[in-house]
């Protein structure tokens, strides 16, 4: 029988309790909090403006839980999580929790109100915002907790019993959710001024009595079963001390949780081996999340053993994609593990949570329905999860099985999804090397001849300021509402503008500006074949900022040249060399939701290939240099070591390929928007680029560093950028002469260039103008100097 859509108590506990003794539960770690339509962020950034009062978003947060909760209970999730919502992020969330708030943010005590924790997130007028940095291998990014042996820890912020008692009172039961102490500390770092080896994890008997309060409250407010620890943390390389903290720390905690059962969730990948020894051994624990997705070895360890009597909650339904599952293996899947944890101990579950997924299938109403139909967003895997558990009961929605696997099977024959030719052709890229024909000492005396570069040549990454009028441009002739000749006068007017505002600055190499693009991917995307864009697509990606990544459903192709028509339009302008800028397939790669029917590094290789051709397309028309953007490579990092050496591999030969070809004189650029590489320098080195250019605003030592003390020979040209585009500051001829200098001190003045530290998009003329300025003046200064 299936539930009416319970919202209020009485239906609610009807449906649990004529179903609880027989039925398998289901389970969603945790859901997005943006809102369907990006509600959240609107609101947070009008309330930010002083547009609109601390009720009105605490309004619109309240509505956004309050329908998730609904959503879930309609579907008949049994386990429904609460305080998965945040209004900046899960681990700041916690850092408030714990009171742990840097001293410069004047905090004096008390529950933290929205001006301490906004001012955490973002900065105010006197303390720099904490630090960001990646949640695992996502595009999420958390606030980084910093710590010290001086933080007082104190309980201070009540969400999360607040979040559970709001869903009591719609009639909602709910799990709540924290992040476990050991990952919370693991993921922390040393505050200023406190060693940079301090041991985190000794502040665990700190933290623990805060944990300790926030569950005696949640148990007198009536948290009727489960409480969830997320300790992701779990995936990683952890030594034995790291684990040994999750012992203890569990061991310490299971007097307060006696009366609840405690489930300790993991995402992201497979537990590796020792540490799934400890998870499956802590005291008090009932129930443990596994990713089934991209945990390859779980299922293995699961079958090596399992402790008798405890609840195993199984990560079946993706939460970093945006496929359809397939119902039919994850109910064999279920039923296997079934038979190994026993039919009452089986809870389905996604494997992560649908944070990192887009919201609701139901907004995008001009997607091509057959695409449609192999989609499922955060909306639809709930209900995916919801026919599995009842598939698994006997309950089998047959309906809704057989359309998933007839979507299924459209999308292996379909025509768009098949291309043969290009499966061929990327299959062919496989084993072979592919280098260019001479090394690059010798391709940058060739480039120097042909492009009669001076000593510390200048440079820019790429995009010119977007102006209010260029967009409007864009949108009007993606509308129909201007024709295709007026959009390309357009554009190439600000071309030439561009153009003419480098030669005017005299930087040696200049850029077309990119005004033609909106976003460096959906550009490329836009024009391959087997990529497909939502409408709303959203996913959270820090604070109230998303990104809507494009879809790879299929073999990608390039039908047509995509950028040759710009960059041969801005050579025409000037007698100076131009950079064509492609980005390049890794990034594309990494910045999509790709396919998952075949291996990431297949489309990878298929993204090259096209990419390749546009590159010697470019050099057909005559542009001399070209610069291929892998702005994302590190990002697809893989967590653990023993993967990492894998995925370099296939990563920085796709770079390659897309070059392999072009002449020594072709001058081959790429671009970088990080610093931390010392891990992955010997990749860098690889990718055999002529010239990279690389972020380096908040440090120059880092940077260095690895050239100075990693001893590493650098011999192709490189470019640490030497001013911060992402801040209005305009920094004087005078300081930037003096950071080149202090770089000319370790990379020699025939490698050293010098340019920004990224794209000049999101400025304004009157700060790029000045600071080029500048910049163009302080190269002189030096090469006077040389
Ligand atoms: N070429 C791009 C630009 O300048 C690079 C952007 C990036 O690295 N994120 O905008
Ligand atoms: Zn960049």
């Amino acid at each position: 029988a299936s539930c009416p859509s319970p919202l209020f108590s009485f239906s609610l506990l009807r449906c649990s309790s004529s179903s609880s003794s027989t039925s398998t539960a289901s389970h969603v770690v945790g859901y997005p909090r943006i809102g369907p339509k990006r509600e959240l962020k609107f609101a947070l950034e009008s309330f930010w403006d002083g547009k609109s009062t601390a009720e009105e978003l605490e309004k619109v947060a309240a509505d956004l839980r309050a329908s998730i909760w609904k959503q879930m209970s309609d579907a008949g999730i049994k386990y429904i999580p609460s305080n998965t919502f945040s209004f900046y992020d899960q681990v700041l969330d916690t850092t408030a929790m714990l009171g742990a708030v840097p001293p410069r943010y004047g905090w004096t005590g008390g529950e933290i109100g929205f001006g301490t924790y906004f001012s955490m997130a973002r900065g105010n007028a006197s303390a720099p915002a904490m630090e960001m940095t990646k949640w695992f291998d996502t595009n999420y990014h958390f606030i980084v907790p910093e710590l010290g042996p001086d933080v007082k820890f104190s309980y201070a912020s009540h969400k999360a019993v607040d979040e559970y008692q709001e869903a009591k009172a719609l009639g909602v039961e709910t799990v709540p959710v924290l992040i476990g102490p050991v990952t919370y500390l693991l993921l922390s770092k040393p505050a200023k001024g406190v060693e940079k080896n301090f041991s985190l994890l000794s502040l665990l008997d700190k933290i623990l009595p805060v944990y300790r309060e926030v569950i005696s409250e949640l148990k007198s407010a009536g948290a009727a079963s489960w409480i969830q620890f997320d300790e992701p943390a779990l995936v990683l390389d952890l030594d034995s001390r790291e684990l040994e903290a999750f012992t203890r720390a569990y061991a310490d905690l299971e007097p307060s949780l006696s009366g609840l059962d405690v489930l300790i969730e993991t995402y992201f990948a497979d537990v590796p081996e020792p540490a799934y020894q400890v998870l499956t051994s802590l005291s008090g624990v009932s129930g443990y999340g596994f990713d089934l997705v991209r945990g390859r070895k779980s299922i293995e360890l699961i079958e090596s053993g399992f402790p008798s009597g405890k609840y195993l909650f199984a990560g079946v339904v993706d939460g970093r994609n945006v496929w359809a599952n397939d119902l039919d293996s994850s109910l064999a899947t279920l039923q296997s593990l079934e038979s190994i944890v026993g039919k009452d101990k089986l809870v389905v579950s996604t494997s992560s949570s649908l944070l990192h997924t887009a919201v609701d299938l139901v907004n995008e109403p001009k997607l091509d329905e057959e695409i449609k139909s192999w989609l499922a967003f955060a909306l639809q895997k709930i209900v995916e999860v919801n026919a599995l558990a009842k598939a698994l009961s006997g309950d089998k929605d047959e309906a809704f099985f057989s359309a998933n696997s007839e979507a299924r099977a459209s999308r292996k024959s379909s025509p768009r999804v098949n291309n043969e030719a290009v499966q061929k052709a990327a299959a062919a890229l496989k084993g072979s090397d592919h280098r260019r024909a001479t090394n690059v000492s010798s391709r940058l005396d060739a480039q120097r001849k042909k492009l009669n570069l001076p000593v510390l040549p200048t440079t820019t990454i790429g995009s010119f300021p977007q102006t209010v009028e260029l967009r409007r441009v864009r949108r009007e002739y993606k509308a129909d509402k201007i024709s295709e000749e007026e959009y390309v006068s357009c554009i190439k007017e600000e071309i030439r503008k561009i153009v003419r505002l480098q030669e005017d600055l005299d930087i040696d190499v200049l850029v077309h500006g990119e005004p033609e693009r909106n976003d460096m991917v959906e550009y490329f995307g836009e024009q391959l074949s087997g990529f497909a864009f939502t409408a709303n697509g959203w996913v959270q990606s820090y604070g109230s900022r998303c990104v809507k990544p494009p879809i790879v459903y299929g073999d990608v192709s390039r039908p047509e040249l995509m950028t040759v028509s710009w960059s041969a339009a801005a050579q025409g302008y000037t007698k100076r060399p131009v950079k064509g800028m492609l980005t390049g397939p890794v990034t594309i790669l990494n910045w999509s939701f790709v396919r998952d029917d075949r291996p990431r590094l297949e489309t990878c290789y298929q993204i090259t290939l096209a990419i390749k051709d546009e590159v010697e397309d470019l050099e057909r028309a005559g542009i001399p240099a070209i610069q291929i953007d892998e702005a994302a490579l590190r990002e697809g990092l893989p967590l653990r070591r023993e993967d990492r050496a894998f995925y370099l591999d296939w990563a920085v030969r796709a770079f390659r390929v897309t070059n392999s070809a072009v002449q020594d004189t072709t001058q081959i650029h790429t671009h970088m928007c990080y610093s931390n590489f010392n891990d992955i320098i010997g990749s860098i080195v690889d990718m055999d680029a002529d010239v990279i250019t690389i972020e380096n605003s908040r440090s120059d030592e880092k940077l260095l560093s690895v050239f100075r003390e990693g001893g590493v020979k650098y011999g192709a040209g490189i470019g640490p950028g030497v001013y911060d585009v992402h801040s209005p500051r305009i920094p004087s001829k005078e300081e930037i002469a003096d950071r080149v200098d202090k770089m000319l001190g370790v990379l020699g003045s025939n490698i050293l260039w010098v340019n920004p530290d990224c794209g000049l998009k999101t400025r304004k003329y009157e700060e790029v103008k000045p600071a080029l300025e500048n910049m163009v003046a302080a190269a002189k200064l030096l090469r006077a100097r040389l």
